[in-house]
């Protein structure tokens, strides 16, 4: 196991289902990509599976370009089939980091069936809690490694050379859904759509509320202690 992970050894014991939930730009991406490495279980993030299909041109990646370039949910048939193969994928048996799913009831209430189906339970849902103006400054300045995937921010974690990604040498882009007018789009979705969920999973007593405004280092161990759970706090 990789160092700076919980030490209990609850990763080995039992299967982590953890669902990372907040508004766009709340570092949810960032700490799942890091948890699920650490804990050796797979990162299943719908956003990059979508701009994956779509790098790759599938009928399913262009047909979700339209909803994402808008910042709108894509229709929940193409969601569902996605994450159900990967939630039948033998790489999930060990467990999974759900990230930008579920994003409203009628999801949440299908993968509820779903579960029940492949004989799973949620460990834990981490609400990731971060201002509007938060996400507004941090998805404006947002850069991406097309090859690796890798975050970065013009302000805050600038790469060495600009434009090029420290960890691989790919090109650094930036989202088609990371201007203005697209983020105020998902934040208004997120807000009419996925916020309620806080609630719906607050009362399953599977969330934990995280502070997603403080630097990366204090995310990082509250995610920890979350998962561990050696301080799961009712958000
Ligand atoms: P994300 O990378 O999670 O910010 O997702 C980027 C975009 O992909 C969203 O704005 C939606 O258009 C689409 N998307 C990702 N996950 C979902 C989902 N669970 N349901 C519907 N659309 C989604």
């Amino acid at each position: 196991m990789t160092s700076g992970t919980p030490t209990n050894g609850s990763h080995q014991r039992r299967a982590l289902h953890l669902v990372f939930l907040g508004p766009p730009g709340a570092g949810k991406g960032t700490q799942a990509a890091r948890l699920a490495q650490s804990a050796g279980i797979p990162h299943l993030s719908t956003g990059d599976m979508l701009r994956h299909a779509l790098a790759l041109a599938t009928p399913t990646g262009l047909e979700a370009k339209q909803y994402m370039d808008r910042g709108e949910l894509v229709p929940f048939p193409i969601i569902l089939r996605l994450v159900r193969d990967k939630l039948q994928d033998p790489a999930s048996a060990r467990g999974w980091v759900l990230d930008g799913f579920p994003r409203n009831l009628e999801q949440a209430r299908a993968f509820a069936e779903m579960l029940g189906e492949l004989r799973r339970e949620i460990t834990r849902v981490l609400y990731f809690k971060v201002s509007d103006e938060s996400v507004i400054r941090r998805l404006a300045g947002r850069r991406i490694c097309r090859r690796c995937q890798s975050p970065y921010h013009l302000e805050f974690s600038p790469p060495k050379s600009e434009g090029i990604c420290d960890r691989c040498g790919g090109e650094l882009y930036q989202r088609s859904d990371d201007v203005e007018a697209a983020i105020r789009t998902r934040l208004r979705v997120y807000a009419d759509e996925t916020d309620p969920l806080v609630d719906f999973y607050r009362r399953a007593g599977v969330l934990a509320a995280i502070d997603g405004e403080q630097e990366i280092e204090g995310v990082k161990r509250a995610v920890d202690a979350a998962v561990a759970g050696a301080s799961p706090r009712a958000g």
